[in-house]
């Protein structure tokens, strides 16, 4: 059966990290966390002390890390040159960073080059902002995934509080409000939805009820790849 590249794009907070790892693991496939890679982009640039307006520097960080992926236990680990900083790129000040980081062009083009690069061969799922319409153009399934914003900062402080970070939820939902706005705003590659993507709306639906959405889709586009 060819092996699919399968696009998940849409703002923070609406379950693409949750769906995406189910997704891949059920069909056996890479899971691609892009937003890891611009998470540790900002994480880098914070523990070198530079600046997220510093685009030349910026440039010459991406030229220099290795961002790389492992699972351990059952988990996915994010490595920055080795140093395992899954938790570390995922605080609410990393958060804010990355948005502003991820606006720098040249960053883009080192990320999405990776990006091609792992899943070229198919196989894949990848889940970030830009997926469907930048980095895959062609992916065989895309989705975009939308939920109220309210909705995305409770389940994103609920998130938070679980890994014990004390956080607001007023405030958790003004952080998720100012990166949709940075996203959707930035002149490179904004959040957009793909003109041929499937929108489905999680404000109301359960992870079950996404994935059972989600898993009708590719056994669609299967079943027409067969008939063609
Ligand atoms: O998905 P996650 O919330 O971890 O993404 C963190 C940030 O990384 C986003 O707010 C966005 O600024 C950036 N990002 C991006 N393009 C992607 C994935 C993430 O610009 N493909």
């Amino acid at each position: 059966m060819k092996k699919l590249i399968i696009a998940i794009d849409g703002p923070s907070g609406v379950g693409k990290s949750t769906l995406s790892k189910i997704l891949s693991h059920e069909l056996g496939y890479l899971n691609l966390d892009t937003g890891a890679m611009y998470r540790t982009v900002a994480l880098a640039a914070t523990r070198r002390g530079i600046d997220a307006g510093d685009y030349a520097a910026l440039q010459a960080l991406c030229d220099e890390i290795v961002i790389g992926f492992a699972r351990k236990d059952g988990t996915e680990h994010v490595f920055l040159n080795g140093d395992d900083v899954s938790s570390a790129i995922r605080t609410p000040e990393i958060s804010l960073l990355t948005a502003a980081v991820a606006a720098c062009p040249d960053v883009r083009e080192a990320m999405v080059a990776r990006q091609r690069e792992l899943g070229a061969g198919g196989g894949v799922v990848l889940e970030g902002r830009d997926i469907g319409t930048v980095v895959f153009p062609d992916a065989d399934v895309k989705f975009f995934l939308k939920a109220s914003a309210e909705v995305r900062g409770q389940r994103r402080f609920l998130e938070l509080r679980a890994k014990g970070v004390d956080v607001d939820l007023a405030r958790t939902i003004a952080e998720v409000e100012a990166r949709d706005s940075a996203d959707t705003n930035r002149t490179t590659s904004p959040l957009r939805k793909a003109d041929d993507a499937v929108v489905i709306d999680t404000t109301e639906l359960d992870i079950p009820q996404v994935l059972e959405r989600m898993f009708a889709v590719v056994a669609d586009h299967r079943g027409r790849a067969q008939q063609e």
